[in-house]
């Protein structure tokens, strides 16, 4: 398995579970008629639901929320900042890939509930951070076994909980 097999969706989880990182990473389907699960989707088909597009570039999936003539800004809408930083790893992520097809965006995470924006840019640190974040998706795709379950912040939403803690 390579890096071919990284997307948003686990960059996104890299951050708040490696034990969910390998269970995705090996199309482990969760629980899909967890509450939870189906309140966050509705939230995010709803809101903004007038400026967006999404786009799919190559193995990239994102919301485009505004496409002038100068500027593309691609974001993502979450119902809540509670996991902002793994939502600014992924935006990162995307922000990175279309760079790298010379298509220079920029990045805003939008919190409808709270209100609140979050401006994120691609410069050379943050690069580094997704460089690294990369190596070690691989390295836990690559694990035959799942690193163990580590309860966290997500745990309560998850869709894997049954199966990690049945
Ligand atoms: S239930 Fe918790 S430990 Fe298990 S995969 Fe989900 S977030 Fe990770």
């Amino acid at each position: 398995m390579d890096e071919d097999k990284i997307n948003g969706t686990l960059m996104w989880y890299y951050k708040i579970c490696k034990r969910e990182v390998w269970l995705m990473s090996k199309n482990i389907i969760p629980d899909q008629k967890d509450t939870n699960i189906d309140i966050g989707r509705f939230i995010h088909e709803m809101s903004y639901s007038r400026n967006k597009k999404e786009i799919e570039f190559g193995n990239v999936k994102f919301d485009v929320l505004l496409n002038t003539k100068d500027q593309l800004v691609i974001g993502e809408t979450k119902k809540s900042s509670k996991f902002q930083e793994a939502s600014r790893l992924q935006l990162l992520y995307y922000l990175r890939e279309l760079k790298n097809a010379n298509i220079d965006a920029k990045g805003i995470l939008l919190y409808p509930e709270e209100k609140k924006r979050v401006e994120v840019e691609l410069n050379e640190e943050n690069i580094i951070e997704l460089e690294k974040a990369e190596d070690e998706i691989v390295e836990i795709m690559n694990k035959e076994v799942p690193p163990p379950v580590a309860k966290n912040k997500f745990c309560r939403s998850c869709g894997y909980r049954e199966y990690c803690f049945a």
